[in-house]
């Protein structure tokens, strides 16, 4: 059974919010290992990643430019989604037993990969099913050529991914990109909070229902709960 604490539905955004880095960034990375103009080609590449998720051009516009630039082999992408578990946001690290106790109304939802997310989330306890993303399209000589079209994500983005989701009422969003904001302006969620630890997008912490500087700004239930429990009345106990 769970007992967790009752509280709001809460969507993660992944990247640069539950990781610190962007997934398909470090795969890019990856596959240029040993690559000529590395540095140049990787530069434009996340210059890409930025524009998309500032809102500048369409996401969607975005991720087809990048995976269009992308030749990454299965092991390449295993291997990525693997590294990425040590790069866990510091307060996602610090409050990793909450995210397990609270993991029957936490969703990851990400304009990523399904495939590069698939190891945080076991780390965090949250099952594959939670994971709302892409996934990649494969050769048969086992690369990636694209975008798979028949995920939610690829059909209507973040918003048709919550929506057939069946995600209960209230929803917060965590995020620190455009697309995180939208759930909020299209209606699906109540609040859209700025994750800020990572990545400061003026345009979305303008927008914000709040700014969280770490996981532990969060105003949710459990996290307030915790907060009273630590704050003494005794000042000999008050460490700060
Ligand atoms: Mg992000």
């Amino acid at each position: 059974m769970d007992h967790s604490s009752p509280g709001p539905s809460l969507l993660f955004d992944f990247d640069s919010t539950l990781v610190q880095v962007e997934g398909a960034d470090e795969l890019f990375a990856e596959t240029l290992a040993n690559a000529p103009d590395r540095g140049g080609r990787l530069a434009r590449f996340r210059e890409i990643t930025d524009q998309g998720m500032a809102g500048e051009i369409p996401y969607e516009q975005s991720l087809r430019l990048r995976v269009g630039l992308l030749r990454a082999s299965r092991a390449d992408v295993a291997r990525v989604g693997e590294a990425l578990v040590g790069e866990l946001t510091p307060s996602v690290h610090r409050n990793r037993d909450w995210i397990v106790r609270n993991r029957s109304r936490i969703w990851i939802v990400s304009g990523g990969f399904h495939e590069l997310i698939a190891p945080v989330a076991t780390e965090l306890g949250i099952a594959p099913a939670r994971i709302l993303a892409h996934r990649f399209r494969w050769s048969a000589e086992g690369f990636t050529v694209g975008v798979d079209p028949g995920t939610a994500l690829a059909r209507g983005g973040k918003p048709a991914a919550v929506r057939e989701a069946g995600i209960p009422a209230p929803i917060w969003v965590i995020g620190d990109g455009a697309t995180d904001l939208e759930l909020r302006e299209v209606g699906l969620a109540t609040h859209f909070f700025a994750f800020v630890e990572n990545r400061r997008r003026s345009a979305v912490v303008e927008a914000a229902d709040g700014v969280l500087e770490r996981l532990e700004d969060l105003p949710d239930p459990a996290f307030t709960h915790r907060h009273r429990s630590h704050s003494s009345p005794s000042p000999t106990q008050d460490k700060n």
